[in-house]
């Protein structure tokens, strides 16, 4: 992390190990229409709103976005994130296709879900830096709306308000789902939508503001 981390564990778990300086490993190597659909190629230091700035101008980006624009996408792999898109895609790493990694004997491999290092690919999420490090990754990106609408739901019996997060990903109207508990009877959904225009939608949704 380069004294940038944004990780809450406890740092001890790193004392005596190697420490590798990332810290140049901060470019967008490209965004590229393939076989498999649109791509973005990084390295492990770019940062969300890096990563974001690069994709929006095709009408992309990542499935899930972590919130704090500072976190690195090496950082949101090794560390785990999530975010209000992860009721639906899951964590952000569930959107890698693939991973180069240097590992601990110096060799360096390309790892993906159905290559030769498969186990490491589903292993490096969660990892925290001890199996390898991640020098670049490929990530599958979906389609982005200038604008997104959000609307607040309030709840005062938690039970209720589980039940309509948990059904939240049969809602296919809903881009961005996320709850936040006050206290056992003042509980909030946010929902968000992303929308083309500012005006259209703001009567009906709430609250619109820019992606970026
Ligand atoms: C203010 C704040 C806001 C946050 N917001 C969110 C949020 O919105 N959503 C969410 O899910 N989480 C959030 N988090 C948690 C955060 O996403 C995780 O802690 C994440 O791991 C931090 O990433 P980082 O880029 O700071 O990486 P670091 O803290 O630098 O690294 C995290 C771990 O990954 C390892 N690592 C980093 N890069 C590599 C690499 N290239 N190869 C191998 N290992 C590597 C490090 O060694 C370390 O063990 C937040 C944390 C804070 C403090």
């Amino acid at each position: 992390g380069g004294g940038e981390s944004h990780c809450p564990r406890d740092a001890s778990y790193k004392d005596g190990t190697l420490q590798v300086d990332l810290m140049g490993m901060d470019g967008v190597i490209g965004v590229q229409e393939t076989e498999e659909g649109w791509l973005a190629l990084v390295e492990p230091r770019v940062t969300m709103q890096t990563l974001v700035r690069a994709t929006l101008p095709y009408g992309l980006m990542p499935p899930v976005v972590p919130e704090f624009r500072h976190i690195t996408v090496g950082g949101a792999i090794a560390g785990i994130a999530g975010e209000s898109g992860s009721f639906r895609h899951g964590f952000f790493h569930d959107a890698i296709a693939g991973m180069e990694v240097v590992l601990g004997d110096g060799n360096i491999v390309t790892a993906t879900a159905d290559n030769e290092f498969s186990d490491l690919f589903f292993a490096l999420p969660g990892s925290y830096g001890t199996l390898g490090i991640i020098t670049a990754v490929t990530i599958r990106l979906v389609a982005a709306k200038p604008f997104v609408a959000m609307s607040y739901e309030h709840f005062d019996d938690v039970l209720e308000f589980a039940l309509h997060l948990a059904n939240g990903e049969k809602r296919e109207d809903l881009d961005f789902l996320e709850g936040i508990g006050f206290s056992s009877s003042s509980l909030v959904a946010c929902e968000g939508r992303m929308v083309d225009t500012e005006s259209a939608q703001s009567g009906i949704f709430g609250d619109v503001r820019r992606l970026n």
